[in-house]
């Protein structure tokens, strides 16, 4: 497998459909271009508010709560809170976007200082919000703007499609899986919702390495 192609990226974008994929897909990413001096930016697409039905974390609450965790996950990396953009697309509602919203999110990740390279979901994602996300980021920019992609769930009906690239984690290995914790409302601070989404020790512990790979589908 290759290293990461990383010369000479000056603006990076790195494109998160829920509030934490960012972290999941490209922590180590985004912590080596900080270290060498890239201009890293994050647009979150949806507001993540489909990952519980709670009574005591109604929808506003569970999506201040995620913009919260997002903020301070990044800043454990030296990235400001003004460099993280919110969307509030609807959270499991890509998949049912007009032509319209879809126009509309094209136009929304495209704002801004045109990037040098972007770091994006996966179209073989098995959520398809994730997908939905790839395929707006696949449209958005031209070819001179290099795409990366990073899996978050895999879809076990898809074909083996192994990522070009691998980004050893090394020392940041251990940080990586204290941001991911820092998402507490999908890592156990939900009590009233058994159905929701929660990360466990041994899923962290996986989505933290030893690598992370990044594909160009
Ligand atoms: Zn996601």
């Amino acid at each position: 497998m290759n290293p990461l192609p990383l010369k000479n990226i000056r603006r990076a974008l790195v494109v998160a459909p829920h509030p934490d994929d960012e972290t999941i897909g490209a922590f180590g990413l985004m912590r080596h271009l900080v270290r060498h001096g890239t201009n890293v930016r994050i647009t979150v697409v949806t507001n993540g508010a489909a990952s519980h039905n709670s009574k005591t974390w109604p929808a506003a609450r569970l999506i201040a709560r995620r913009r919260h965790e997002t903020r301070h996950a990044l800043a454990r990396i030296g990235i400001p809170q003004t460099a993280i953009t919110f969307l509030d697309f609807p959270d499991s509602g890509l998949q049912d976007m007009s032509p319209t919203g879809f126009r509309r999110l094209k136009q929304k990740l495209a704002q801004g200082q045109e990037p040098d390279l972007v770091v994006r979901p996966s179209i073989l994602d098995f959520h398809a919000d994730h997908r939905i996300v790839a395929r707006a980021c696949q449209d958005t920019w031209p070819r001179r703007v290099h795409q990366l992609t990073y899996l978050v769930w895999p879809d076990a009906s898809q074909p083996d499609n192994p990522p070009r690239y691998r980004l050893p984690l090394k020392d940041s290995r251990l940080m990586k899986a204290a941001a991911i914790a820092t998402y507490r409302s999908q890592t156990g601070l939900i009590e009233d919702d058994p159905e929701g989404f929660c990360m466990d020790r041994t899923l962290i512990q996986s989505l933290a390495g030893p690598n992370e790979y990044f594909g160009i589908r």
